[in-house]
């Protein structure tokens, strides 16, 4: 079954679903694993919010996926995201994130 992506809403057609990691559950409340609501993105969507996000933040302030979407922080990724066809992307974790863990 292809698969939208929650956060850049590109569809991820089944013939690229090879890779059982190229959609991954994303918990959008990290660190309440089990009772969570989750979405579902396509990898590098799931790679960017966790390299830009601590969890905490995450928790706190990004539980939704609209919160995400609006976020400053993914504006440009989703903008650039949105015209490629990548799955794969490199992804430099930020300092919001590397100055709280
Ligand atoms: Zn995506
Ligand atoms: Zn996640």
């Amino acid at each position: 079954m292809a698969t939208t992506c929650a956060l850049c809403r590109r569809v991820v057609p089944d013939e690229r679903i090879d890779d059982s990691q190229v959609v991954q559950e994303h918990h959008l409340r990290p660190e309440e694993r089990a009772t969570s609501p989750t979405v579902m993105l396509c990898r590098p969507c799931h790679d960017q919010i966790h390299a830009q996000f601590a969890n905490t933040e995450l928790r706190d302030k990004y539980d939704t996926i609209e919160s995400l979407r609006s976020a400053d922080r993914l504006t440009g990724y989703i903008n650039w995201i949105r015209g490629t066809n990548k799955l794969d992307i490199s992804v430099a974790t930020s300092d919001h994130v590397r100055e709280r863990s």
